[in-house]
């Protein structure tokens, strides 16, 4: 049982029918988001009916936009651990230190928490092919939830990504293409076939609903930390569908009465080589302009302009949050400090969480006592590479 009733235009706030497929807003080709009837399930959807529920992100169905259960595919995704850090905290001289390690997830990352949702609606909707740009661990979430439900998945990747990112995808059955040029280049292929052969484009933010499988990060914050939400939370941004959608689900759980007014302030941390959102930040404007020459070992954070730059910064700014930008010598330190401190093999994403964390630490921005959620976005594993040398 789903309370979600409409599809709404992030921007200009036109509706949409929940029973069709859309991609953007056809007004102004902004990303479009998913509404529930709040007051129905703040009724109806209480928080201690999650005490006998499954240990997957589907403990929160109601809030999701999925009506016929048959139609959604699993793998196990989300409940992953908020662990409170011991030795790196103590290295650090710090006490309220948490790490959410998304590397638990299926295919290793939190993009299986938005291709499960995509996949599964998609799937409700009667869709065959799906097709996905992408740099990395989207496209294989993707193809293994596509692989479940029995769909032809087409991937389009820069043919410079690590080998471990395409052998993932052929293994999990998805026909892989790789384009010499950046993402935005895949973007524009896979965008042509989409269009010649009527596949379904699950791109970032250009459906609905890989956000709402992202959300639910802000519901397990919330219930793991017993509804009282931390002071800070970090994110490393490329798309922005994670911090995005974590503040939608602050705002839900507000309105079902779980949690009160209180919200985290929200960080962006992204790469000095591909930086559009912070510098968009520092020059408070409403829309990032794309980033010229990105550059980073973190594959994720390598997104030159985003669809959501909007709610990224809109979200940023309404928590009282920041936006960083650390080194890639930087933020490969800080993974090996959290490595060889947390026993965890985090992304290099997972690292520039932390790499921030120092920097605003140092500047005074988060103060002593103060509670702190890191996002590790996904495993080091696929990454190896990178520790080569
Ligand atoms: C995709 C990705 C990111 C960026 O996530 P967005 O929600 O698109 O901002 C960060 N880390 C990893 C490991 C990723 O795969």
């Amino acid at each position: 049982m789903s309370f979600a009733t409409h599809l709404e235009c992030g921007y200009c706030s036109k509706e949409y029918n929940i029973n069709e497929l859309h991609n953007l807003c056809t007004e102004c080709d902004k990303p479009l988001l998913v509404r529930y009837d709040l007051e129905k399930a703040k009724c109806e959807f209480t928080k201690d009916k999650l005490a006998v529920r499954d240990s997957t992100l589907w403990r929160y169905h109601e809030m999701l936009p999925v009506f016929d259960m048959s139609k959604k595919v699993s793998l196990g995704e989300g409940w992953t651990p908020l662990i409170k850090t011991t030795r790196l905290a103590e290295d650090l001289g710090v006490e309220n230190l948490f790490i959410k390690d998304e590397g638990m997830n299926p295919t290793t990352s939190f993009k299986a928490r938005g291709l499960c949702l995509a996949i599964s609606k998609a799937n409700e909707l009667g869709v065959k092919e799906v097709s996905i740009p992408s740099a990395g661990n989207a496209a294989g979430a993707m193809s293994a939830y596509a692989a479940l439900a029995g769909m032809k998945a087409f991937v389009f990747m820069p043919k410079d990504v690590p080998v471990p990112f395409i052998n993932e995808c052929k293994a999990l059955g998805a026909e892989v293409t790789l384009v010499d040029g950046l993402i935005t280049d895949c973007g524009k292929m896979a965008k042509e076939l989409v269009d010649k052969y009527g596949r379904f484009d699950v791109s970032t933010l250009k459906e609905p609903y890989r956000i709402e499988g992202k959300k639910t990060m802000g519901y397990e914050v919330a219930e793991q930390m017993n509804w009282e939400l931390p002071d800070v939370i970090i994110y490393p941004t490329g798309g922005g569908t994670g911090l995005v959608g974590m503040w939608k689900a602050f705002e839900e759980m507000e309105q079902l009465g779980w949690i009160g007014s209180k919200r985290p302030r929200m960080v962006s941390v992204q790469s000095t080589g591909c930086a559009p959102m912070v510098r968009a930040y520092e020059e408070n404007t409403e829309f990032a302009e794309p980033w010229q020459g990105a550059k980073t070992v973190a594959d994720g954070l390598r997104v030159p302009a985003a669809v959501g730059d909007f709610l990224i910064l809109r979200a940023i700014r309404e928590s009282m949050g920041t936006a960083v930008s650390v080194t890639d010598e930087e933020l490969m330190d800080a993974s090996n400090h959290i490595g060889r401190t947390e026993g965890l093999f985090v992304a290099p994403e997972g690292g520039a969480t932390l790499a921030a964390f120092n920097k605003l630490r140092k500047s005074g921005w988060i103060k002593d006592g103060e509670k702190v959620v890191l996002f590790n976005t996904g495993s080091g594993h696929k990454y190896m590479g990178l520790w080569s040398n």
